[in-house]
């Protein structure tokens, strides 16, 4: 999608943080961090939310999970706990209209969300 900021950042034209990047898979610190740790996973193929998946794409999900789950490692945050966000559509804020995974982490979170 020309227009879209993260398919800008996965093809390099708006710069990023990057922390892991593998053939599917990109992630990268949030812009504005809502934790010590806030990373977003996206997958390189433009899919705009939750919503719009369907059969084909369930490895894709696959593949943002397990990437998380080596970030977490990777930023130490593994044993400490961390939340998994995907926001979708109006009602849970969803501002960018590319999938995208929050990995959260570095301080305790509050039950239930906000
Ligand atoms: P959403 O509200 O759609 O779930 O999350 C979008 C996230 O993308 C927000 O946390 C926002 O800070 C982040 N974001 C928006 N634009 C950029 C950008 O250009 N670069 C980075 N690194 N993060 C961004
Ligand atoms: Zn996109």
């Amino acid at each position: 999608m020309p227009d879209c900021i993260f398919c800008k950042i996965v093809r390099g034209e708006i710069p990023s943080r990057k922390v892991y990047e593998d053939d599917e898979v990109l992630a990268f610190h949030d812009l504005s961090p809502q934790a010590p740790v806030h990373v977003l996973l996206i997958p390189k193929l433009h899919v705009a939310r939750i919503a719009d998946l369907e059969d084909h794409h369930e490895p894709l999900l696959g593949r943002l999970i397990i990437a998380a789950n080596k970030v977490a490692g990777q930023l130490n945050i593994k044993e400490s706990g961390f939340r998994l966000v995907i926001n979708n559509g109006e009602n849970a804020n969803q501002t960018v209209f590319h999938l995208h995974l929050h990995l959260l982490g570095g301080r305790r979170f509050t039950w239930p969300p906000g």
